[in-house]
């Protein structure tokens, strides 16, 4: 007697672009007689959050995943509109009843699912999610299991590591794919967006992400907890657009790093990265809202906004931190946190102004953790020193103490020797006009703030 055909299961892809530890796509494997991989350009997203940068490397990614597909006889099929449309659509097409895809925490992403499972329902085909985006699923630790999320970092970062995880999954060893389906052409960047990507982005795609891991843990990982404020030099990972697009498995990082000598203080790192998904997974609101409000009257100040994004405040570390950002599309998280505090704390302008003009430029730009770190610096959000002001001249002087930093981003300032390049404008080498003046003095800057949270 012939046992029943196994149905089809889809696959929909959305920032886990890999086939290594992949729970989803392992347990359709496992299933089912036919799996069908899909992503969706979905236009709604492309239109919020869709910064050329980031949908470079994602091109990059999708290309590298169809080619490892192929290999094991799979394929990718790609569609462009609404995710739920299109992927019931292709559910219907290739006669599959399941789809699988990656749990995840954004208000898009868990209303994408929602959405899904309840179209998915009047259609007969059900939704399974399944964990691959953090390293522990967002909602599984919560303090004294009161259900809430965990709000202060080292409490949780003491669970996290004593709590045990699942092994990384290989890549499956085949893939049994469906005749007949189009797999429709990926779309080329000027299809997406009419603006240009960033020159020098990293090349995206789980291939890469591989063997820059390798790198890591065999060249950079022992030195990390020495090197990673120092501004000049590229003593971090540059893992995270990798992770954000899931071209690696936190997971599987994690698993690999912990071992190693140096593995600790970075993959502390990698607790932050879950901290901040479990943050926005108890309140999706929390872009658009203060997690702890401080009653700030935030300035209005256009042109001050306009010196910042531009790289033109006179202070020459944070210009030269949002100059790396415009040019590159990423910025040190050192720099990140000095161009921050500057923009909440010197300028008192929203956070969530600032929050915007990473995204928009940010290849490793990730809705949790932009935010979380944004309200942290801002003193708004979680486990924070709510009126702590980085001194950017003191923090060029600790973390680019040669000026390597700044010279390189900004070419006015080049031969200032040494850490005089930090205070041009006091050590009068400039001149008239040559680099701006500081567009508003510390110590003012500092008591205006002080003064306005002090009510
Ligand atoms: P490594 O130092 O090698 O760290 C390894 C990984 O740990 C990173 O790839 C990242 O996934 C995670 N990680 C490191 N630091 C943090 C942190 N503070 N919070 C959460 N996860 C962390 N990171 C993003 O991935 N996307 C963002 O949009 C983002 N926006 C930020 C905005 C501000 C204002 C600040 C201060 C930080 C932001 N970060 C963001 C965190 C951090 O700056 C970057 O993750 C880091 O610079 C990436 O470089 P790396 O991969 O070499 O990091």
């Amino acid at each position: 007697m012939q046992s029943a055909p196994a149905t089809s299961c889809v696959v929909l892809l959305t920032r886990d672009l890999r086939v290594h530890d992949h729970p989803a796509l392992d347990a359709a494997v496992g299933e089912a007689a036919r799996v069908v991989p899909l992503f969706v350009f979905d236009d709604a997203l492309l239109a919020t959050f869709g910064a050329p940068n980031r949908v470079a490397f994602l091109l990059d990614a999708l290309a590298d995943l169809r080619h490892s597909l192929a290999s094991l006889g799979g394929g990718l099929v790609v569609r462009r509109g609404d995710t739920v449309a299109e992927t019931l659509r292709v559910a219907e097409a290739t006669g599959a009843s399941r789809i699988h895809l990656s749990e995840d925490v954004s208000a898009f992403a868990r209303s994408r699912e929602e959405r899904l499972r309840r179209a998915g329902a009047e259609r007969g085909v059900s939704v399974h999610a399944y964990p691959g985006v953090t390293v522990l699923p967002p909602g599984d630790l919560s303090p004294g299991d009161s259900g809430g999320p965990y709000k202060v970092f080292t409490p949780y970062w003491n669970r996290w590591r004593a709590t045990p995880r699942r092994l990384p999954l290989p890549a499956p060893g085949s893939i049994p794919a469906v005749e007949g389906v189009d797999e429709g052409p990926l779309p080329v960047l000027g299809d997406l967006t009419r603006i240009r990507a960033a020159s020098n982005l990293p090349e995206g795609g789980e291939k890469v992400a591989r063997s820059r891991l390798a790198r890591w843990l065999r060249e950079g990982l022992a030195r990390y907890a020495q090197r990673r404020d120092d501004l000049a030099v590229a003593g971090t990972s540059g893992l995270s657009p990798y992770l954000h697009f899931g071209c690696l498995s936190a997971l599987e990082v994690v698993h690999r790093a912990e071992a190693e000598p140096g593995g600790e203080a970075f993959v502390r790192q990698l607790c932050w990265r879950d901290f901040h998904h479990q943050l926005l997974a108890s309140d999706p609101a929390l872009p658009m809202r203060d997690f702890r409000p401080r009653q700030d009257r935030w300035r209005d100040d256009p042109d001050a906004l306009a010196a910042w994004q531009e790289g033109a405040t006179g202070y020459p570390v944070v210009d030269a931190g949002m100059r790396q950002l415009l040019a590159q599309g990423t910025m040190h998280n050192r720099a990140r946190l000095v161009t921050a505090s500057f923009l909440t704390k010197h300028l008192y302008l929203d956070w969530r102004l600032g929050a915007k003009h990473f995204a928009d430029h940010l290849v490793d730009g990730d809705v949790a953790n932009n935010v979380g770190n944004w309200q942290w610096v801002a003193g708004t959000g979680a486990d924070t020193r709510p009126n702590r002001v980085f001194n950017p001249t003191r923090q060029a002087r600790r973390f680019d103490p040669e000026g390597a930093y700044v010279r390189r981003w900004v070419p006015e300032l080049e031969g200032i020797d040494g850490p005089d390049v930090h205070e041009p404008w006091l050590l009068g080498h400039l001149r008239p006009g040559a680099y701006p003046g500081p567009i508003v003095d510390h110590e003012e800057a500092v008591r205006r703030f002080r003064e306005a949270r002090a009510g």
